[in-house]
């Protein structure tokens, strides 16, 4: 009797711990579902086990991943016709995440509801419902033909000069936009863009110099300078980066989020990694990396970048975006999205 007991202690030990292991290794995305409703795309994606699913927009690509999941083998993908989506694939990231690749046809926005309890992630896509390249190109054009006093930048040389650090020997630029009689945008109770600017250039060039690189900012003070010197001070400096910073405003309080630009080919890969490190590191509504003809990131011949991390017409941001805890936690992303820029680079 005593045997027996025994026995069936060590069997159902050893059937719970198998169960906890296949629950441990394997969650699997199963089923993707696309629907038409009311004026948008829906994707239902079905998983065996909780997965909380992100997403990430670079140009005409929307990628929803499923941390610590597998594609299944025999996955089903049922698509509807539509305006937005061209094709839906399925495909394995990397040993730990399930990747869900929508190509789009056109311009869009997107939401996600991980529905906890059910496996399931509901992704809503929509139109892009304003022209958010408006603001930033009316400034430009205007900017462009004014007189502005010769640029004044100034370098910033490593804290720390240890061999090993990360950005050792790298030489960075920093250009806050806007400055002097131009404020860029305003927050709802009268901030002008010029000066979180210069304070997220500020912050971040301690972050970058701390990791051992040279930093340059193209002011350091609150002073206009001409679109023209800035692309120009960048291209024979011999940097390895551009990132100009701004923030971004429109005419509908409504909209807020992340988008991050950049133009020519070799800006590319290192725009795809700043908007990810951006995305993921301020958790604001992602509006996608865009190539868009911007005078600094399409005359200058380093990879660049121009950053506009939330918008200041939205009230929620527009407090976030003056917070110093917000400040410190944009900085750091942008020097971890740096960070693997430049190890990529070196794989
Ligand atoms: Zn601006």
């Amino acid at each position: 009797m005593r045997k027996f007991f025994v026995l069936s202690l060590l069997l159902s030990t050893l059937s719970l711990l198998l169960t906890l292991s296949s629950l441990a290794e394997e969650i699997r995305v199963t089923e993707i579902e696309s629907k038409r409703d009311r004026g948008f795309d829906y994707l239902d994606i079905y998983t065996t086990g909780w997965s909380e699913a992100r997403g990430l927009l670079l140009e005409d690509k929307l990628y929803i991943d499923f941390p610590g999941a597998r594609i299944g083998k025999d996955i089903k993908i049922m698509r509807k016709k539509s305006s937005r989506i061209r094709s839906i694939q399925a495909v394995q990231k990397d040993q730990k995440t399930a990747r869900i690749i929508i190509s789009l046809k056109r311009e869009v926005e997107y939401d996600i509801v991980n529905v906890f309890g059910k496996n399931k992630s509901v992704v809503e896509i929509g139109d892009r419902t304003t022209n958010i390249y408006a603001h930033q190109f009316a400034w430009e054009s205007k900017e462009i033909k004014k007189k502005a006093r010769p640029l004044k930048p100034v370098r910033l040389a490593p804290i720390v000069s240890e061999k090993t650090l990360s950005l050792k020997g790298k030489k960075i630029i920093l250009d806050p936009g806007h400055g002097g009689e131009d404020p860029g945008a305003f927050t709802s109770d009268g901030q002008p863009e010029k000066i979180l600017t210069m304070q997220t250039a500020r912050e971040t060039a301690r972050l970058l110099r701390e990791e051992g690189a040279t930093v340059y900012l193209t002011r350091d003070e609150d002073r206009r300078s001409n679109l023209q010197d800035v692309a120009e001070f960048a291209n024979k400096t011999g940097a390895d980066i551009f990132i100009s910073i701004h923030y971004n405003s429109i005419d509908n309080s409504n909209i807020s989020g992340t988008e991050t630009y950049y133009y020519n080919p070799i800006s590319r890969n290192f725009a795809a990694i700043m908007h990810e490190a951006i995305v993921r590191g301020i958790k604001r509504k992602d509006h996608g990396m865009h190539r868009t003809p911007f005078y600094v990131v399409k005359n200058t011949n380093v990879p660049s970048v121009l950053l506009e991390p939330v918008y200041i017409s939205n009230p929620e941001e527009s407090y976030l975006a003056k917070a110093a805890s917000f400040q410190q936690e944009l900085a750091e992303s942008i020097l971890k999205g740096v960070k693997s820029y430049f190890r990529s680079k070196s794989d």
